[in-house]
């Protein structure tokens, strides 16, 4: 059995000492569990051990699971895979926050399916510009972003990339570089890094970092 609460810890850890090291303020980057094809118990597991926000990647078991744990207190749910449109009324209706905004569409959609606080939204960008990537590329940008600002329903809070699967050394640059498009857009928030590289995320300036195998095992297959 994994134990979601002493990985929860040892994460929590490692992110401060990492926010540490790069001289940032306690308390300035998020820690999201991401949760997805993990069972509703291991959920609650790290939710008792103080984790508040979750990432789910798969619209459905989004809604399911946040209809499942409606009883725990303070969840914030974060939609962090692509989204198809037919999908969007799951994670207006579920998400506290979207990350993996990449068109103009999804997020008409969204807007027009939103109701009350409205959605936070990260727009991801394929800093490579490798084609079989999600995410806009980084010359469409200006654009979306130009069109996502006016939509009610939606605030727009940030970047967001998902670099290859590489050593952490080697996906430095492009965190690099997503943090200057960031400032760039003057846009304060970035969400970068997962379980192989949220430390170097948050050398280069995450403020918000997805981590799953870290703290809950490996992933059940879908
Ligand atoms: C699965 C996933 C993560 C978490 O990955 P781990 O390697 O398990 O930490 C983060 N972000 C996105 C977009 C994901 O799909």
């Amino acid at each position: 059995m994994t134990d979601v609460a002493a990985n929860w810890s040892a994460v929590v850890e490692r992110v401060r000492s990492a926010a540490a090291r790069a001289g940032r303020p306690e308390g300035s980057v998020e820690l999201v569990a991401v949760s997805k094809l993990q069972p509703p118990e291991a959920i609650r597991a790290a939710h008792a051990a103080g984790a508040r926000a979750f990432g789910e990647n798969y619209a459905q078991e989004l809604r399911d699971k946040a209809a499942a744990l409606s009883d725990l207190q303070g969840l914030r749910w974060h939609a962090i895979g692509p989204l198809q449109t037919n999908k969007a009324r799951y994670v207006a209706r579920s998400a506290h926050v979207f990350h993996a905004l990449d068109r103009v569409e999804v997020a008409e959609e969204l807007s027009r399916r939103r109701t009350g606080t409205p959605l936070a939204v990260y727009v991801e960008v394929n800093v490579t510009g490798e084609s079989s990537k999600s995410g806009v590329a980084p010359g469409a940008l200006g654009p979306l972003l130009d069109a996502v600002r006016p939509l009610p329903g939606l605030t727009l809070v940030g970047l967001m990339t998902m670099p290859p699967l590489a050593p952490a050394e080697e996906v430095r640059p492009l965190f690099r570089s997503l943090a200057a498009l960031a400032r760039q857009h003057r846009l304060p928030g970035l969400s970068m890094g997962t379980t192989h590289d949220f430390e170097a995320a948050i050398e280069e300036g995450a403020t918000i970092v997805r981590v799953g195998t870290a703290i809950f095992g490996e992933r059940p297959p879908r």
